[in-house]
Order: structure tokens, then sequence, then C-alpha cells
């Protein structure tokens, strides 16, 4: 099928991202600050004046500080009003993402769309300019990634991408527009594969495709490091990009030791692509010349830095054709209140976002299938179209139940989900497994105050034995 060309390059919001950002990294308090001020004036701006939801929302506000959080519900539910473009509408954008084949194809001609998972409930889709596209290049090559010898799209280098398919998901449509970008003899070499494929098939894949950066989930990539450590596996990896998921020092230990490169990781959301980039101590420095994370209480008021936050106000001072001024992320974050050992200027903040666990379940033949949570998750919301639910491996390992938000047609949403997790579960190998509507809700844990998606009977497996020593945590895969 013929397809359309990606949102075009635009040479001079490359130029400027990159430029301000290398002055930015130089000078974090001066440069950074200064270009923070600037942009967060211009975006308050351009909001008020063409975004017709947020010209109601700023009522009498004077600061970012005097409007009020919106949440993911409000703007989907105003979206026709919510950009600066009024091309931009929720119908016009549906049909394009309902084609599968146009992911990473220009909306509009100029657009770069893409739709949350519905992690947080409701999905969400978002619209990126190409002002936005070339900040998160520019903080991807010149913060995360860091190595000059990649280049700016990983020119000659082959990558392998594990995630979220079948859909435009932030991460598969960010790889496949640079891929089309980079369309030379010199292009990276790119081996996609969907996360819900069986372990042993995508380690098949895997070391035929032997590439030198494995992008993907921490979930994931503990996995396949459970195979390496066994020797199952032999990938020779030169670098190790997760996101999307929390990563423990443990882990990440694990990981470094197992697979024997460097881990980089970052923070982001579909929201706000590249929030935070992971320093060698294993911190977090918020990219805070393209983006305001407020911490806040449960009330709604500041927190101070070395307190964790109920929630978080996200303001992306990179995109003003889908403004986003304080909008409500409910990852656990916390500001270090000293300056970071790394020396990065940067300010340094820990999160807790994402940590569901991976399921293991008798397979026969003595055998044990891994389930991924992003697999099983994918599986409930396709087969379901519900993204409230919390999935729970009983004490016998064989009987999972599934517990849904209540709605009126949770009956037929059960029955679409545990169709799609014993079609999963088949493909896996997983026979013997029987699926159960639970009779409460999902149940918001009583240490995190977040609620997880899945869990596993006794915990997460043990990971394997770490072979050499690392650091420490992240999230946002590509
Ligand atoms: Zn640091």
């Amino acid at each position: 099928m013929p397809r359309h060309p990606p949102p075009p390059f635009d040479a001079w919001a490359c130029l400027q991202a990159f430029n301000e950002t290398a002055l930015a990294n130089l000078d974090p308090q001066g440069w950074g600050e200064c270009l923070r001020a600037q942009r967060l004036a211009a975006l308050m701006d351009v909001a008020q004046r063409k975004s017709p939801l947020y010209r109601r929302r700023w009522g009498r506000a004077r600061t970012l500080a005097d409007l009020e959080p919106v949440t993911r519900l409000e703007l989907m539910q105003g979206f026709d009003d919510w950009a600066t473009d009024r091309a931009i509408t929720l119908d016009a954008a549906s049909a394009f993402i309902a084609d599968e084949s146009a992911v990473g194809d220009a909306w509009l001609g100029r657009y770069l769309v893409w739709t949350s998972s519905g992690t947080s409930g409701e999905r969400g889709v978002f619209v990126q300019d190409a002002a936005s596209l070339a900040a998160y290049d520019a903080i991807d090559t010149l913060r995360l990634r860091g190595t000059a010898a990649m280049g700016l799209w990983g020119m000659g280098r082959s990558f392998a991408y594990v995630g979220a398919t079948g859909g435009h998901f932030a991460g598969i449509a960010t790889i496949e527009r640079l891929r089309r970008l980079a369309c030379t003899p010199w292009s990276p070499r790119l081996r996609v594969l969907p996360v819900t494929t069986p372990l042993p098939e995508l380690a098949e894949a895997l070391q035929a495709a032997s590439p030198q950066v494995l992008v993907t989930y921490p979930s994931c990539a503990l996995a396949l490091a459970a195979l390496q450590a066994a020797g199952d596996l032999h990938l020779r990896l030169d670098e190790l990009w997760l996101g999307g998921e929390q990563l423990s020092p443990a882990q990440r230990q694990t990981l470094g030791g197992c697979f024997a490169c460097p881990v980089r990781s970052n923070y982001g959301a579909s929201e706000c692509y590249a929030m935070a980039c992971e320093c060698r101590a294993g911190y977090l420095h918020l990219n805070h010349d393209w983006v305001i994370l407020e911490t806040l209480d449960a009330h709604g008021h500041p927190v101070p830095a070395g307190e964790v936050a109920h929630t978080v106000a996200l303001t992306n001072l990179a995109n003003r054709t889908q403004p986003l001024l304080r909008y409500v992320l409910t990852d656990s974050v916390r500001y270090l209140p000293e300056a970071c050992v790394c020396g990065n200027r940067f300010p340094a903040i820990e999160v807790q976002g994402r940590a569901d666990d991976t399921l293991t379940l008798p397979a026969g033949g003595g055998r044990r299938a891994v389930l991924l949570p992003l697999a099983l998750e994918t599986a409930i919301e396709e087969g379901s179209g519900v993204t409230q639910f919390q999935l729970v491996q009983r004490a016998d390992e064989t009987t999972l139940e599934l517990r849904l938000a209540s709605g009126a047609d949770a009956s037929a949403a059960f029955t679409g989900a545990a169709a799609a997790l014993v079609a999963l579960l088949r493909r896996h190998g997983v026979t013997g497994a029987h699926i159960v509507q639970g009779d409460l809700g999902p149940q918001v844990d009583a240490i995190s105050g977040k609620t997880r998606r899945v869990l596993a009977a006794a915990g997460p497996p043990p990971p394997p034995p770490a072979r050499a020593a690392a650091r420490r945590r992240p999230r946002s895969p590509a």
C-alpha cells in the first residue's frame, strides 16, 4: 500500500532547537532559565489568543500558577477547542489514527499524531508540530544519547525496537518518522518487534537481527536478560535504551551486568516525549528549559524539594500547536533538595511511574511462559475497549482475576478481555489458565497510592544473577 510522507523536515526549527538546547547545556541557570521564561511567555500568549479552551480557563489568571490544573479528560472532552490550529478536530484525528498503516505519516500535511495507551484511564490524542519534534530530537541527541559517534539518527547502526505496535503510539510513531526521514544508504537498520511476541520467538528474532542498540521497556529487557544470563541468548549490544516503565537500581544493575553495555533511560510521556534524561549517577535531570514540572500535594498546593508529590502539573514549552499548561500527571515525583553528584546543573528528580509485574505461568513440558505487563495490558485494552482494570494472578498461578472499573457494559468488557487474554496465553503456550471476573474494581496500592494494572502471585520473578555492577533509575521507550 502506498504510504504518505512523514511530517516534513523543518531545517530552521531543527537548527533553532539544537542551538538553543546546546546553549542551555552550557549554562542551565543562565541560558536555560532565559529560554524557559521566553518560551513560557510565548506559550501563554498563543494559548490565550488561539486556544478557545485555554482562553476560557484563563479567566482572571495572571501567572501560570494561577491557572487551574487541567486533566486529560477535560482536554479530550474539549478537543476541538484545545489546539491553536482550528483544523485539528477529534473527528479528523480519529479518522487518521483508525488507519494503522499511517503510523509515522504526516497528518494534515505537517503534524505527527500519536495516542496514549490509556494507562491513566482516558485515551489521549496528542498532536506534535515541527517545533516540538525538533525539540525532542535535540534533547534526545544532545542530552540522552550523548555519543557523538552515534550521529543524529544512528546512521549506519542496527537497531531493534520491541514495543507496542499496531497503533499510533508515541514510541513506534517516532521510530517510523525517524526511519523514513533518514532514508539514505547509511540509514540505520531497524527491526521492529511487537512486545506481544512470545519470549522464545522474540529472542530468536533478536538473535537473527543481532542489533547494536536495543530499544524497549525495562520489563522486556529483564526477561531477555534472564535468557542472556542463562546462555540462551547471545546479544552483543553497544547500548540498551529503556523507557516507559519504572526501573529499580537493582534491575539496572542486572541489565548492565547481563548485557555488559551502557543502559540509557529517560522519563517521557505521550504528553511530552522528553521530560528528563538520566545521568551517570542514576538520577533524572529535568529538561527545565523545555518542560515545567510542578510538584503538588493532594490539594494542589506546591510541595517543597525533597518531598514526594501527590501529582505533578506538566507544562510542555515545546508545543504551541496543542498547548499543555498545568496538565495533571499522576506520577509521583520528588525533586532532589541538593545538587546531583554528577555535576549536571539541571534539576534532579526521582519518579515513581508505572511498575507492573511480569507474570510467569506453567506452559506444559515443565516450561514457564513469561507474559510481559504491556502485552497483557494491550490484550485487555484491545479485547474490551476498557482502560481502567487490574489483572491479579492468584496464588495457584493459573487463575487470573480481572478487575474492571464499574460500568454498564462490564459484562461485555469482561467477555472481550477474557477472549483476548486466552488468545494471548495460547500464543505463549499456556492452555490451562482460567480468567475470572473479580468482585472488586481495581484496588489502589496502599504504599504508593497508585493503581498497579498487573500483579503477580508472588511479586515479580527473581532477577537473573548480575555479572557486573552499575547504577540507578527512569522511563519511555524510544
Ligand atoms: Zn546527575
